[in-house]
This record gives C-alpha cells, structure tokens and sequence, in this order.
C-alpha cells in the first residue's frame, strides 16, 4: 500500500453538482434533500477512518427514507462516471495517483475508482470523494472482504493511513527446488499495534502475497545469469552480496515496503543464496 494525498474535494461540491444533471424531477427533489446526510456521512467518515471506527458506520438499504440503494448507485455510475459534469471530479481523483501506481497493491496501473466502503451497503457515501480510491481493476473486483467488521478488518485507507516510514513486509527464501519466495507482513516494532493487523488484513484482502511472489519468481529468472556472471567472474559471494545490497537500497529510496526492495534485501541477507542459492532459479 502507498499514501497518497488526499483529495482537497468537498462532497457537497461532487455531489450537487451529480444531482443537478438528474432528469426526473422527483428523484432530483428527493436526493436534493439529501444534501445535509452527505455532508454528515463525510464528516463522519472523515472522524472514524483513523480511529479505528469505521466499522461502526451504519450500512443501510434506503436514504432519508425515500431513496434506494439502486438511485444512489445510478447516481454514481450515470452522474459521476458517465456525465461530463460529475466526470470531471471522478478524472481529478483518478489522477491524483501519482505515476497512475494503484495506492491499495502498489504495483498495478490505476484505471478505476475503488469504493472504500461499498456504495451497496454504504448508499449515501457513494460520490463521497474520501471514499472513493483511485485503483487498478484487480484491486477493485478482486477485494476479498466486503465491509470491516472490527477494527481488525479496516483495510489501510491511501487517503488517510500513513505507513511508509517503516518496513513491515518480510522476504523468507524457501530452499525449494526450484527457489521460490514468500513475502509476509511483520510488526516490526514488536508493539501488536493495531496497524500491523490492518496491514495484514489489507494484504490479505487484496491477495498481495501471491501477487508480490509471482514478480518476485519473474524477477529472479532475470537476474539469474547476472549473479551467475558476478560470482563467476571473480566477485564470488561478496560481490553477489553487494550487488543485491545495491539493488534493495537503490529501490528502497521510492517504496520502503515495495516488494522489489523486500526481495533484495531479503536475498542479499540470505547467505546461502548469495553463495549457492541463486544457481538454483529456476
Ligand atoms: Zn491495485
């Protein structure tokens, strides 16, 4: 996962200006109505993200009594993804990723934005801006939990949760044939501090362990005849050690937990890699 900042972007804004492209003026009346539950769900949702009491928003299947679930999602998808007034708010937070890097893998292209909180449970955050994420698709259709359920299960939010200044994932290099790796998330600090469950709920949900290891196994395949060639060529294990030690802390200086620099660093604190290990890639 990576920060990003958040969107300077009020609910009030995106949202009257969704309504005011609405045809029937009946539902326009009625979600104008709303005006002041939206600006509520983001005062609160704003109060609970860091505090570990976002699970305790109500999920509801109707608004100010007379609104449905499906009126709010057709006003996320009609007004804001398909009208070129509310497509203007949905672009400036699909940009605001930097690099287009999706903020919930860290590794994939942004293409879409991902509710944090489903506008099918959560109706009147659904063109809330501190709700909506930029993402890739993968992120967006493949999240395994639905809604948080504890403080446990809140996923790590890019607007709100900062953790980069601390390394939480971890490398082990199993002595298969052949070599492959497992990455998982470790509470550094030793602390059980809630952070460190989010982080593992988010990895989790996300299925960043599997993704991280299939380009780890990639990446492996490529530099396999480099170390070959470093070791062979008079460097032997100090020069292989070297290069990996190279190589962590020159992409640790973006990402501290990106999976590339997790796997040099990783690899080069391995010693039977470096010696013995790397001809063993498969
Ligand atoms: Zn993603």
């Amino acid at each position: 996962m990576r920060s990003i900042t958040k969107p300077n972007l009020d609910a009030s804004v995106v949202f009257s200006d969704c309504v005011s492209v609405v045809q029937s003026e009946n539902l326009r009346q009625r979600l104008t109505a709303c005006a002041g539950l939206i600006e509520d769900a983001e005062e609160e949702f704003e109060r609970k993200i860091t505090r570990g009491r976002i699970h305790t928003i109500a999920r509801e299947d109707r608004v100010n009594g007379n609104v449905s679930v499906k009126e709010f999602m057709n006003l996320y998808t009609g007004r804001m993804v398909g009208n070129p007034l509310g497509r203007i708010h949905y672009d400036k937070l699909l940009l605001s990723a930097p690099n287009g890097l999706c903020p919930l893998c860290g590794h994939r292209d942004v293409s879409t934005l991902d509710h944090y909180l489903p506008k099918s449970k959560y109706p009147r955050l659904s063109v809330v801006p501190i709700n909506l994420v930029p993402s890739c698709k993968d992120c967006n259709t493949g999240k395994l939990v639905d809604f948080p359920v504890s403080p446990e299960t809140e996923t790590l939010h890019p607007y709100f949760d900062r953790i980069g200044n601390q390394r939480w994932l971890s490398l082990t290099v199993n002595k298969t044939t052949p070599l492959s790796v497992t990455y998982s998330v470790v509470d550094v600090l030793g602390s059980g501090a809630l952070i460190f469950e989010r982080i593992r709920e988010h990895f989790k949900a996300f299925g960043l362990q599997s993704l991280y290891a299939t380009q780890a196994a990639r990446e492996l395949t490529g530099i396999k005849l480099q170390l070959t060639n470093i070791f062979d060529n008079g460097a032997g294990f100090p020069g292989v050690q070297r290069f990996l030690r190279d190589s962590a802390e020159s992409r640790s200086i973006d990402n501290l937990n990106s999976w590339q620099a997790v796997l040099y660093e990783g690899l080069a604190n391995d010693d039977w890699f470096c010696r013995l290990g790397f001809r063993t890639i498969a």
